[in-house]
């Protein structure tokens, strides 16, 4: 099934960002591509009081898409992290933008 041109919303500031859906194989639109922002996926977290799948975290995930405006402005928050299949203890530092 092909893509679909769609709108995703910003998680932070709201504003809307062109998207591809993943095509609708499983009846659920959810987000392929999105351009000027970044998707994160969550397959649940144990000390959340509401989303928490456990066993079935395969099965379910929470998307949400932040635009790279907001992201460049809160950058100080987010944790960049590397090398993370390859060394026993990956390196995590502050996100960086190059001007
Ligand atoms: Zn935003």
């Amino acid at each position: 099934m092909d893509n679909a041109r769609t709108m995703a919303i910003c998680l932070c500031c709201g504003d809307g960002l062109c998207a591809e859906d993943g095509g609708g194989s499983v009846g659920i639109d959810a987000i392929s591509i999105v351009y000027d922002g970044i998707i994160f996926e969550a397959t649940g977290n144990f000390g959340s009081t509401i989303f928490d799948p456990m066993a079935r975290q395969e099965e379910e995930i929470l998307q949400v898409v932040i635009c790279d405006r907001c992201i460049k402005k809160n950058a100080k928050n987010v944790l960049h992290i590397k090398n993370i299949r390859r060394i026993t203890k990956s390196e995590v530092g502050v996100f960086k933008i190059d001007d």
